[in-house]
């Protein structure tokens, strides 16, 4: 722990603002020169105030590393050692110069930055995009696996499906034409059939034309021998009656004989006529032999034609029968082919569906097999893609990585100039403050007038004049602050100090006055946002700046000690289970200073800090362990010198 320790009234205490160290493993920067010239009070040899210089400073131009260079190795001319006026001039406009190259620096680190922010996000949200897209690509490529697997084996499946149902078909169109060549072979045979149903019908017809043509015949022949049989009854009746004439004749001949004798020439005559009578007698018999012959040979027509009749009508009714059968089997071979032809008609309808299933399969197979393509070409794309997004990750990691060695050469430079601008103002300063007056304790019109501060250009800002008993006494210092000064106002200056101590070089500051000018209201301040003193402020900086650092892979480590010097006596704040902050057994602690300028207090309490709450607690736990003498009923002077 750095501290600047002086002998002190019992009125007059020094706070500590605790140092910082680095732990960042680089060499610490060498210790600021001392120009303590500068730091005098006279204000001959003053600099400007930083808002004049800020608003009044000429446009320099930086444009590379050269001209900070040239400007750092830049000697001061040929001014006598005298002619202190012309070396503050040239000093100031050395000092504007390098303002300006600050400032150049500062815009080109926050430029650096940006871009490596932006770089940084971009990787950022290109790795993230890289990583869900590879994700989402391998997400899409096990899809697409698992779909083509479950594709394939319904592809598999489905083939065999078809397979089985181009089988299935084969046999049914086998079958079918088997049945069809069955049903065919039935028309066939049912035509066939039908012919000779039309045929046998027909002859059947004829049959029965023939049969009642017969029946005819018969009947005919039936009159025909019913009217011999009258003819031959007529002629038997004819023969009896000839035979009754012949008798008759005869007892005419015994009476003719009788009468012969006497009728010789009758009897002559008479036996002529009987001659001529037996001629027309076997005449008649001769008829009806012929008559008789002739029925015989009728009867045996008829009896052939009833014969014939009869193996007609048996044959018609074997025909008949026939029939039936045929017609029996034509209306079965109909019925079958009907039944042939509906399970025809569903193996076709079955064949179709199975066809258009087959297409449809086919279709989605084609559409699956496109998409895997499609999936391949995209996957490749992707591939492609990712491969040129890691060339362009790679370039940008080239690019950051120049930009972070270019931002880090550009805050080594910066360190230095900081360094250099805060040498240049002065490695010690001195600043004064003075608080408004307190209603209660000051005595208000009469210290009003005490206090005035001096308008001219050479030192506003810087000068203090006050009246004592009717004297003038004047007063110079690095800066003044007047009693409308805001905390923030005060820390403006303070934290380029702060930055300092960032950047790797010691700085201590401490506030000296009297009880009640406002020491701890400057250093801690009061609760509140804008009543923050410089030590909370400071502490806010600090963690705010490692913590934007750690971000270029500077790793910060803080460690904090407090220590209050009372009546010349080292007391530890932070010193654990003790409200009083001396050794145990009386012992001392001391003040050591090594070669290389480090300051150190034996055996103080050092705690490591990680964030501003750990700080304000350990602030808080240094304040109860303070000594503290109340001293509000004196009427204090309401100025402080840090
Ligand atoms: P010291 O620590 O020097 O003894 P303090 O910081 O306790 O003095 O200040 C004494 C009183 O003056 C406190 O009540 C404080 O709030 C007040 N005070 C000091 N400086 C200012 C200021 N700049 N503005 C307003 N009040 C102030
Ligand atoms: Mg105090």
């Amino acid at each position: 722990m750095a501290s600047s320790l002086t002998p002190r009234s019992p009125y007059q205490k020094k706070e500590n603002l605790g140092s910082l160290r680095r732990g960042m493993g680089y060499n610490a920067p060498p210790r600021r020169n001392v120009l303590s010239a500068i730091n005098n009070g006279g204000g001959a040899n003053a600099e400007p105030a930083p808002s004049e210089a800020g608003s009044e400073a000429p446009a320099f131009e930086f444009s590379g590393r050269e001209d900070v260079d040239r400007l750092l190795s830049e000697k001061m001319k040929g001014k006598s050692k005298n002619d202190y006026k012309g070396r503050t001039e040239q000093m100031s406009e050395y000092i504007k110069r390098l303002r300006a190259c600050i400032r150049w620096l500062v815009e080109l680190e926050d430029g650096y930055l940006a871009e490596q922010e932006k770089l940084r996000g971009q990787i950022d949200s290109d790795n993230a995009r890289h990583a869900e897209f590879e994700a989402q690509l391998g997400g899409a490529l096990e899809e697409l696996k698992a779909a083509n697997l479950e594709m394939t084996t319904r592809c598999d499946s489905l083939e065999e499906s078809l397979n089985k149902e181009k089988a299935d078909r084969l046999i049914a169109v086998e079958s079918y034409e088997k049945e069809r060549e069955e049903r065919e072979s039935a028309e066939a045979s049912r035509d066939v059939l039908t012919v000779d149903l039309e045929r046998v019908t027909h002859e059947a017809k004829r049959f029965s034309e023939q049969l009642k043509m017969v029946q005819d015949t018969n009947k005919r022949l039936q009159e025909y021998n019913s009217s011999l049989q009258q003819y031959n009854s007529n002629l038997q009746a004819d023969t009896s009656k000839n035979g009754e004439i012949i008798s008759k004749l005869q007892r005419e001949k015994s009476a003719m004989m009788e009468a012969m004798t006497n009728l010789k020439d009758l009897n002559n005559s008479m036996k002529n006529q009987l001659d001529s009578s037996m001629s027309s007698q076997k005449e008649a018999i001769r008829v009806k032999e012929e008559l008789r012959k002739e029925v015989e040979c009728l009867r045996a027509d008829l009896q052939q034609v009833r014969e014939d009749r009869d193996q007609s009508v048996a044959q018609l009714n074997t025909l008949t029968a026939e029939l039936a059968t045929y017609s029996e089997q034509a209306r079965k071979s109909s019925k079958d082919s009907e039944l042939l032809r509906i399970k025809a008609a569903a193996f076709e309808e079955t064949c179709s569906s199975q066809q258009e299933q087959i297409e449809t399969l086919q279709k989605q197979l084609a559409v699956a097999t496109e998409k895997l393509k499609h999936a391949d070409v995209t996957a490749i794309e992707a591939m492609t893609g990712y491969e040129s997004q890691k060339e362009t990750i790679k370039d940008l990691e080239e690019r950051l990585a120049y930009a972070e060695f270019q931002i880090i050469e550009a805050d080594k430079l910066r360190k230095k100039l900081h360094n250099t601008i805060l040498e240049l103002k002065g490695n010690i300063r001195v600043f004064c403050r003075v608080r408004p007056f307190l209603s209660d304790t000051d005595s208000n019109g009469q210290e009003e007038a005490i206090i005035s501060y001096p308008s001219s250009v050479e030192n506003a800002g810087r000068g203090i004049d006050l009246m004592n008993q009717g004297q003038k006494c004047s007063f110079s210092y690095d800066k003044v602050f007047d009693h409308s000064a805001s905390q923030d106002d005060v820390f403006v200056e303070m934290s380029q100090l702060v930055q300092s101590a960032l950047d790797g070089y010691k700085v201590c500051i401490f506030a000296y006055g009297q009880t009640g000018s406002g020491k701890t209201y400057t250093m801690m301040g009061k609760p509140g946002r804008d009543q923050k003193g410089i030590i909370p402020r400071s502490l806010e900086q600090i963690f705010k700046t490692s913590q934007s650092l750690e971000s270029q892979g500077w790793k910060y480590c803080m460690q904090a000690s407090m220590l209050e010097i009372y009546n010349e006596t080292i007391r530890d704040l932070l010193a654990p289970g003790r409200s009083s902050s001396e050794m145990p057994g009386g012992k001392q602690y001391t003040i050591k200073h090594d070669s290389q300028g480090n300051t150190t207090v034996s055996d103080l309490t050092t705690t490591n800090v990680f964030s501003t709450a750990d700080v304000t607690s350990l602030l808080e736990k240094a304040s109860h362990s303070r000594y503290t003498v109340d001293c509000r009923t004196k009427n204090l002077c309401p100025i402080i010198i840090f």
